[in-house]
């Protein structure tokens, strides 16, 4: 089995092209086996505001450089990221529960892509001048100054460097503050831009938990755009904490997403994306977690579901057989036992698990779905962020467009049909920032991605993410006398 024992992976923070300690430190906790893997600095605002100031200081001189020898160095992070991708997969396994050849197939080669593909776009990007009344209008995309960056455990890596990589790319620099309790791939990617040659100060990481380092990171006037994904509670702090600064904010947060089966579907696709949904052990925002199923199929498809989520093998996540791993510490667990009883307390069934899996000990809930709840308990309407699916049936279509639209939450929604009219009107009436239809998690970085209602203000992605970095200038210019 990959172990972390080989892998060194620094504490500290890295501030201004060094690494930084603070007074007091907090332990890293492996959700596998509940193995101490790491000692990391405690941040405050001492730290915070060390980083913003180096932040600051390097700013004029990465926002100079050139296009093309910024994107040189982003191209030069994908390649320090592709040479230690196995050291990431596993100290990322280790560190957040997910199955490693996920890491090791998906997730960090889409990592090194964060770079790749940012360093292209800033390349192409582009508006073509246009004129009025023979005055010529050129649009540029001007880098913000300092961006504070705050990202979740669920999937650390791959969602910070989503955000670090455009960032970067326009021209800015950043201090990013990764969740306490997945907080060592962040620290070995400050080993791979510094290989990479990017000056110091340009990338910075505080490390520390969200109302000790993250609160005063947020509120530093400096900052001059903050990216943050994570839950709503949090989500309402940090806007609470921008708004005397007046601070532009990107926010993705959480969902409760609908997956729609209609009876034309294909059952099979649709049984197959019903059990993705369990990946990560559930903790995806973009899960489709309440499944909703035309009555007509409503019986077939869930035995063939329950048979087919029965079978998934539940393991140690370094274990490349393995389908479904931890969860990620055990106050989520217990948080997530908390909607299944009291689900079942209230009246639904667990037509599958509905309680932790005590053969493997730690942090694993066996894969549940819960039938029979009301529409509007907490179980359906709410995210749980674990494997647990609910399942609801409806009879019409206007049923399932409005059990679909019925949360706060707006992120996404997977839709299987045989109809491609039926696609098009449904799709056209469900409240969500993305729709998969007929397929699931297929996403490029060209496509807008974020959230409607709770689930998120702001896009990002392709030009959107450009658009969200920089301050968008106009320079209007009188034609020169000849
Ligand atoms: P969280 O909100 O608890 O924490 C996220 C980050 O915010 C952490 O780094 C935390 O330290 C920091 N933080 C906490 N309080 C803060 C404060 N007052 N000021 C500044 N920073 C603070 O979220 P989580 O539990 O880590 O992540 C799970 C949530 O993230 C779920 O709701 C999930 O849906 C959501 N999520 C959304 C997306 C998306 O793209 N929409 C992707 C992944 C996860």
């Amino acid at each position: 089995m990959p172990t972390v024992a080989d892998i060194p992976v620094n504490g500290d923070h890295w501030i201004g092209g060094q690494r930084v300690s603070s007074p007091t430190t907090f332990d890293d906790h492996s959700p596998i086996d509940g193995h101490l893997i790491g000692q990391i600095a405690r941040g405050t605002a001492t730290e915070t505001h060390a980083a913003v100031t180096a932040a600051h200081t390097a700013f004029p001189a990465w926002a100079a450089t050139p296009r093309t020898e910024r994107a040189r160095l982003l191209h030069a992070i994908a390649d320090g990221v592709e040479k230690r991708l196995n050291d990431l997969a596993i100290v990322e396994t280790t560190d957040n529960g997910a199955l490693l050849r996920s890491h090791l197939r998906g997730v960090m080669p889409r990592v090194a892509h964060n770079f790749r593909f940012f360093a292209d776009w800033l390349l192409h990007l582009d508006h073509p001048d246009f004129t009025t009344r023979g005055h010529t209008n050129h649009v540029s995309w001007d880098p913000a100054g300092v961006c504070a960056l705050i990202t979740p455990w669920n999937a650390p890596l791959m969602l910070a460097t989503w955000k670090i990589a455009p960032a970067l790319a326009a021209g800015n620099t950043v201090v990013l503050k990764p969740a306490e309790w997945t907080p060592l791939t962040a620290s070995l990617l400050a080993d791979i831009t510094a290989e990479a040659g990017l000056p110091p100060g340009v990338f910075n990481l505080v490390q520390g938990y969200g109302a000790e380092a993250g609160a005063p990171l947020v509120a530093d006037p400096r900052v001059r755009r903050i990216s943050f994904t994570g839950s709503v509670p949090t989500a309402r702090h940090i806007a609470a904490a921008a708004a005397p600064n007046l601070t532009p904010l990107s926010l993705e947060l959480g969902g409760k997403s609908p997956l729609i089966v209609f009876a034309d579907a294909d059952l099979d696709l649709a049984v197959t994306l019903a059990v993705e949904q369990y990946d990560n052990a559930g903790q995806v925002c973009l899960a489709g977690t309440r499944l909703l199923v035309e009555d007509s199929v409503a019986e077939e498809f869930t035995t063939r579901f329950t048979a087919r989520a029965a079978a998934l093998h539940q393991g140690d996540p370094r274990d490349l057989t393995v389908d479904l791993g931890p969860n990620i510490h055990p106050t989520h667990l217990a948080r997530i036992d908390g909607f299944v009883q009291r689900a079942l307390t209230a009246g639904a069934t667990a037509a599958l698990g509905g309680a932790p899996n005590p053969d493997l000990g730690g942090l694993y809930y066996r894969p549940t779905l819960i039938t029979g709840a009301a529409p509007d308990s907490e179980i359906v309407t709410e995210e749980v962020f674990g494997p647990v699916l609910t399942l609801q049936t409806f009879t019409t279509e206007d049923q399932a467009v409005q059990l679909a639209n019925a949360t706060r939450f707006g992120l996404a929604a997977t839709l299987l049909t045989g109809d491609p009219d039926r696609a098009e009107r449904v799709s056209a009436q469900l409240v969500a920032g993305t729709v998969w239809v007929n397929c699931f998690f297929v996403r490029d970085l060209q496509a807008p991605f974020g959230g409607a209602r709770q689930s998120g203000v702001g896009r990002e992605g392709g030009t959107w993410s450009f658009d969200f970095y920089c301050d968008l200038k106009n320079t209007v210019s009188a034609p020169w006398a000849k």
